[in-house]
């Protein structure tokens, strides 16, 4: 890596590949147009108020660690660096997205596919195991396909760094004594739901076994379309994976099935390769498994063509992406000029999506249908505690961006008027944006819209592609509440909105 000279400038930033809950992954090449790359821009600030510096960190120190220790099986960090603001992962650019894409394509993804990519996949698992890295988010979507079709694992923000423990039992890694503290104190899980194993649920101490499990369920996923431990929500999938509540459908394959009842066990030491010397004979035991007996003892996969039919890699491959398709004309660097442009190349692409309508008339609500609906809506309106009595009249969920990072949140217009927004994820109210007479909201396009407020316009992304009839309905609630603009005043029913005035403050009562 050559850590220290690269700035921002030396690369051009194309366009938007790829956001995490802290991150925008954009396409880039090098300034002299040489490669392209991923880079994944971090803010500062954001990293500091969600308190994610160690994960940061601990990226950073296993991207390295496996830059340094090359493995076909891994994305590459080509260099780090820093602005005032915001912290830069170069990486290598994975042109075929996420494996996850690939398994679901089940006409394509048949019994080699399976096969062939879990053995890649415990290739990769042995890698990282040697190095001393547990990775504790393994799932389909953190495996990226190279343009090749060779998996590259990826996202490093949960790892743990291990390591090495002689018990009698067991040569197993065993996390360092602060990532044991920081394992035991955050026992809230660490990674998704589906993938998780029992011992992090569980507050028991994480080893690489845990990556086993992960596995396990990758392979059941890979086989048969879905993953083992299906519920309606996170605690029920959680009460599913403790007790081992999982079966197979009936014509799942024999032989993997077999292989997965040995790797999900509860006790991460039953798990098939858990007593494996990993270092010396990498997980000997899962390899000689019949499962892989027909790969005839050759491991050498990254050699090998992934056996993806010629149509599928031609119509999904993105090797159609390459440099030379990206614009002479764009300036080097990620300035405030750059991200405009890019951002509204972003806006233009969803710019043909199709609208649906909430019913006008939306405060038109006698005081009989108020107690109704909010009798109904305080027993089974999980948002009823944040509304202050109000009435919802629309809820949905909406990214709300702020600087490059959007935050995704329940927005709730109720009487009142208010227009509050809730971190849906930790149930916590965060905020609501201001109604006044001088509130304008605009939309963009179908998916993106504004709310200018005297102090402050907000930037909102309507995930179901709603984002005109948010305006709408929100200007419908603002005119109604304090007439219209005076341009339009003589436009409404003056009956109209007295009705509606008097609705509200009927309403208003309840609060
Ligand atoms: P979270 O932080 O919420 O766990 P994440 O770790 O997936 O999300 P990032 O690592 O920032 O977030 O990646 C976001 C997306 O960008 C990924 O899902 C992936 O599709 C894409 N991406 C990341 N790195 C690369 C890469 N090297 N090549 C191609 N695409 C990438």
């Amino acid at each position: 890596m050559s850590d220290m000279k690269k700035c921002a400038n030396d690369f051009i930033f194309d366009r938007v590949i790829g956001e995490g809950s802290f991150s925008t992954v954009f396409l880039g090449v090098e300034v002299h147009r040489s490669y392209e790359v991923a880079i994944k821009v971090c803010e500062k600030a954001l990293i500091r108020r969600e308190k994610k510096e160690n994960a940061i960190f601990r990226e950073k120190t296993c991207l390295h660690m496996l830059t340094i220790n090359p493995s076909p099986f891994f994305i590459q960090l080509l260099c780090t660096f820093q602005d005032e603001t915001r912290l830069f992962f170069v990486m290598n650019y994975a042109k075929n997205g996420e494996l996850l894409s690939l398994i679901n394509e089940r006409q394509v993804f048949n019994d080699h596919c399976c096969r062939f990519y879990s053995a890649e996949i415990l290739l990769a698992l042995e890698h990282m195991h040697r190095l001393g890295i547990v990775h504790r988010d393994l799932k389909p979507e953190n495996i990226l396909l190279n343009d090749k079709l060779h998996i590259q694992v990826s996202d490093f923000g949960s790892a743990l760094l291990m390591k090495e423990t002689n018990n009698e039992n067991n040569d197993r890694l065993s996390p360092n004594s602060d990532d044991q503290n920081n394992v035991r104190r955050r026992n809230s899980f660490v990674g998704t739901a589906h993938y998780v194993s029992p011992e992090m649920l569980t507050n028991k101490t994480i080893t690489s076994n845990s990556d086993l499990w992960a596995f396990g369920c990758i392979l059941y996923q890979m086989v048969c379309g879905s993953t083992p431990f299906r519920a309606a929500n996170e605690y029920l999938i959680f009460q599913k994976i403790i007790k081992l509540e999982f079966e197979f459908p009936q014509e799942f394959d024999k032989t993997a099935s077999n292989l997965i009842k040995k790797i999900l066990k509860i006790d991460a030491n039953d798990r098939l390769g858990s007593s494996d010397d990993v270092k010396n004979d990498g997980y000997i035991s899962i390899k000689s498994d019949p499962y892989f007996k027909a790969l005839s003892d050759d491991w050498s996969l990254h050699e090998k063509k992934p056996p993806v039919s010629e149509t599928y890699f031609s119509n999904n491959s993105r090797n159609d992406t390459n440099i030379t398709s990206i614009n002479e004309n764009i300036e080097p660097g990620l300035a405030e000029n750059q991200i405009t442009r890019i951002m509204g190349l972003a806006l233009h692409e969803d710019y043909d999506k199709v609208d649906s309508n909430t019913k006008k008339g939306i405060l038109d609500i006698t005081e009989v249908e108020l107690n109704e609906r909010l009798n109904q809506q305080k027993e089974h309106n999980m948002y009823h505690r944040f509304v202050e009595n109000n009435l919802i009249l629309k809820e949905g969920f909406i990214d709300k961006k702020k600087g490059l990072f959007a935050r995704r949140r329940m927005f709730l217009l109720t009487t009142g008027p208010h227009l509050y927004y809730v971190d849906s994820s930790n149930m916590v109210l965060k905020g609501q944006i201001p109604f006044s007479k001088n509130m304008r909201p605009e939309a963009k396009n179908f998916r993106n819209f504004f709310i200018h407020t005297p102090n402050r316009s907000y930037i909102l992304e309507d995930i179901s592609n709603n984002a005109p009839e948010w305006c709408r309905v929100v200007e419908e609630v603002r005119d109604m509440t304090f007439g219209p603009p005076i341009a339009e005043e003589n436009s409404t029913g003056v009956v109209g909105k007295d009705v509606c005035r008097r609705k509200i403050s009927v309403n208003n009562k309840y609060r």
